[in-house]
């Protein structure tokens, strides 16, 4: 089964500002589930970025808006002509859309409105809040598509097929553009992170005068390089892992690990199609934690898969208990139409896994306030997302945007503070989720 994707067309005209642009809208419809062809005839709409620095380039770009127009049909115009609205509306009346320079958010309003994207809440990386373009200073950077895994429980691969991996030069690329742009944390995703480069043989890229491996450390290498945060979501528990963890250390990227566990007990494991030495992965934690006493893990789990048993979904308790995650998310299992998981038998009953899910989520829920608490009278490093009145609210490392915690800043207005700044912040108080503090001075 392949799903058909909406497909956009793209062409970018002028200097390297409006290729940032071009850039940053690109990785926006990627992250959203859009396919960038390279013709006319492929794509659904057509976005062009336009130059309007001279007279050259302004013919330049009305002509390739005519082109669009006469072989695509629906076109959506932004970049530096955009400014001059009037002129483009006069050769090209039928253009959906006209927006200036950096301006993706109208563009992206576009694209929705002309092509809606194909938001699907189990497979999308990013959550449906994440549906809008992010702010100008984080932004994700999707490293390669499908997965070679094919747990129970999942139709990613049976949807998006196997793994294929960005080259690594490309993505080191995109990230450079992102950062010449302004964004100040880099979100890396993809199905399955950890597995990045295998389906390319770990080739060997070039980049800023130096060789990559398409791999998951060289990749976090290179990016150290660009001096910003970088944050990695969906790592897949593998051995090879243990190897990032240095890096954290090091300071070369953030000491955040995303690594979704789903479950504890070997048995439920091996019916998930999933890694099951549960003892090692407690020691690999405690190892991690030696090595980067910083770390913040965010893990997410199922409870109530078919079969499991009170006992076994004890063993989960235990091993949240044990492990201490800074952050976790659960789901209380749903069949998903086509999953293998739908065959097995002893189905939970619905209230059963709602028992288990509110138990699961009140332990997990007690041991978030209590390592909240230990960061009392700590200094964290934030980065502000926005202002609110008197508050400035941002991120510590420990929190990814969207779904981790946030750190409000009581004082961030009068101190100045704007969004995608970062700052020293003294935590002086905390909640289940939430640290609350004052601008270090
Ligand atoms: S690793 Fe993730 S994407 Fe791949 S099959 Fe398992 S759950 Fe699905």
């Amino acid at each position: 089964m392949s799903l058909s994707q909406p497909k956009v067309g793209f062409v970018s005209l002028g200097c390297p500002k409006a290729l940032v642009d071009s850039e940053r809208i690109l990785t926006q419809l990627r992250v959203e589930g859009y396919d960038i062809v390279p013709t006319y005839d492929d794509a659904d709409v057509v976005v062009v970025n336009t130059c309007g620095f001279i007279d050259s380039a302004v013919a330049e770009s009305l002509d390739a808006i005519g082109e669009a127009l006469a072989e695509n049909g629906k076109v959506i115009v932004t970049g530096c002509l955009g400014k001059r609205a009037d002129v483009i509306r006069e050769a090209h009346p039928g253009v959906l859309s006209i927006s200036g320079p950096q301006d993706y958010g109208t563009v992206m309003n576009a694209v929705h409105a002309a092509l809606p994207p194909k938001h699907d809440p189990f497979l999308d990386l990013v959550p449906p809040q994440g549906i809008k373009l992010t702010p100008k200073h984080y932004a994700y950077l999707k490293i390669s598509e499908g997965c070679n895994h094919r747990c129970s429980f999942c139709i990613i691969p049976s949807m998006r097929g196997d793994l294929v991996s960005r080259p690594v030069d490309e993505v080191l690329r995109e990230a450079e553009k992102l950062v010449m742009g302004g964004v100040k944390e880099l979100l890396v995703i993809s199905q399955d992170t950890s597995a990045y480069g295998v389906d390319m043989k770990y080739a060997e890229r070039e980049w800023r005068g130096k060789s990559y491996q398409t791999r998951m450390k060289a990749l976090c290498e290179g990016l150290s390089e660009l001096g910003v945060w970088q944050r990695l979501h969906y790592v897949y528990p593998y051995p090879h892992v243990d190897d990032i963890i240095p890096l954290m250390a090091e300071g070369k990227l953030l000491p955040y690990l995303d690594i979704p566990f789903q479950h504890a007990s070997p048995r439920i494991l091996k019916l998930m199609k999933r890694p099951g030495a549960v003892d090692k992965t407690l020691e690999r934690i405690q190892r991690w934690r030696e090595i980067c006493p910083d770390i913040t893990i965010r893990s997410t789990f199922i409870v109530g898969f078919p079969g499991e048993t009170e006992d076994e979904f004890e063993q989960l308790l235990d091993f949240i208990d044990q492990a201490e995650l800074d952050r976790v998310g659960a789901f209380a299992y749903s069949p998903v139409e086509g999953a293998k998981a739908n065959d097995l038998p002893d189905a939970v009953p619905e209230d059963v896994k709602q028992e288990r899910l509110a138990r699961f989520m009140e332990l997990q829920a007690e041991i978030s306030t209590a390592k909240l608490e230990r960061k009392v009278g700590t200094v964290q490093r934030v980065l502000v997302d926005s202002i609110d009145g008197e508050l400035a609210i941002g991120r510590s490392m420990a929190d990814a945007p969207e779904i981790d915690g946030l750190v409000q800043i009581q004082d961030g207005e009068s101190a100045g503070l704007k969004p995608g700044q970062f700052v020293d912040v003294h935590i002086m108080g905390s909640d289940e989720h939430d640290l609350f503090g004052l601008v270090e001075a």
